[in-house]
């Protein structure tokens, strides 16, 4: 098979993946699973079915972890160099490796380990729904005083600071940054806790838009992640780096670097009762749930399939304006 050039690639991206409006209910989706059809890179004839819709692999961790784990992938030896820099290549290939991407090896990769283990401890020890909101300060207290961390060392703090003031374009991601400093933590009583999801919302325009979703799509809906602070974010970037063995910009494909993720603000994901962690996947493009979503005419998605941030598509992520 022929490398695909670049003109084969955006016709078949205008084919199979469409501008996603604001509020459009025209659904179309392309789906490719490099393990069901390994040959089938970008030949029309070769679209896979609907019954060939993809599970995830790993279920391992649910929760949130999901912006993440989904094998809709394609074949990156089939790319043009040019398209191996492209930023839109990489969203829609965002879990292949690319030869400009950031990889940290050696010490800098233990210490992604072994601080995703104390993030992973201090998560057990606050709770699932109150590690959503802590932030960096009341991170290092805590595991100061949980026995089993024994505290965060100076190198360790130096080395989160440093992946914190990284600037992620270098990564390939291209989306804005949201919080500015690395002890930036969220207004708790600006907060409300959503019953049964384990997640907060910030009172306001975050919380109406939501109960506004519930009340509309029905009870099949759920909040599958609200506002997360900065221990939030570092946990799940860390844990997305250790999936992707220290390929910091392909993690950065799927999950937003410490500080650059709009959850920080008023976005949220929503997802389908029961659907785990299918619910950030491709998959819940073809749910009734979320067909009804976008047939609401108010809703958002802040990176649709379209978008050139080098973030893959996440039709479960809700843009919320701050
Ligand atoms: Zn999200």
């Amino acid at each position: 098979m022929g490398v695909v050039d670049r003109r084969k690639f955006l016709k078949s991206l205008s084919l199979y993946a469409p501008i996603y409006l604001t509020g459009c209910s025209v659904l179309r989706h392309y789906d490719v699973c490099s393990d069901c059809n390994p040959l089938s890179l970008f030949d029309p004839s070769k679209k896979p079915k609907e019954s060939e819709s993809q599970t995830p692999h790993d279920t391992a961790g649910a929760e949130d972890m999901g912006e993440v784990h989904s094998h809709e992938e394609l074949s990156v030896q089939e790319l043009s160099d040019e398209l191996l820099k492209d930023a839109q290549a990489k969203s829609l290939y965002f879990s292949q490796d690319f030869p400009d991407d950031i990889f940290f090896h050696g010490e800098k990769y233990a210490l992604v380990q072994a601080m995703a283990v104390k993030f992973r401890l201090v998560q057990r020890h606050v709770g699932y729904g109150n590690f959503n909101v802590i932030g960096m300060d009341e991170f290092f207290l805590l595991s100061e005083r949980i026995p089993e961390i024994g505290g965060v060392s100076s190198k360790e703090k130096a080395f989160l600071e440093e992946l914190f003031y990284f600037d992620a374009k270098k990564y390939g991601f291209l989306g804005d940054k949201v919080f500015i400093s690395f002890t930036d933590s969220l207004k708790k009583r600006e907060l409300e806790k959503v019953p049964y999801t384990g997640h907060f919302l910030r009172r306001g325009d975050s919380l109406e838009i939501y109960n506004k979703i519930s009340k509309n799509v029905g009870e099949s809906i759920t909040l599958t992640s609200g506002v997360r602070a900065l221990a939030k974010q570092f946990h799940l970037f860390l844990e997305k780096a250790i999936d992707t063995k220290g390929n910091m910009s392909k993690a950065s494909r799927s999950l937003a670097p410490p500080g650059y993720s709009f959850h920080g603000q008023n976005d949220f994901d929503v997802g389908k009762k029961g659907f785990g962690l299918r619910n950030f996947t491709n998959d819940l493009a073809h749910t009734d749930e979320y067909k009804k979503l976008l047939d609401l005419g108010y809703i958002k998605i802040r990176y649709t399939k379209s978008n050139v941030l080098g973030v893959r598509f996440e039709p479960w992520h809700i843009k919320v304006e701050s």
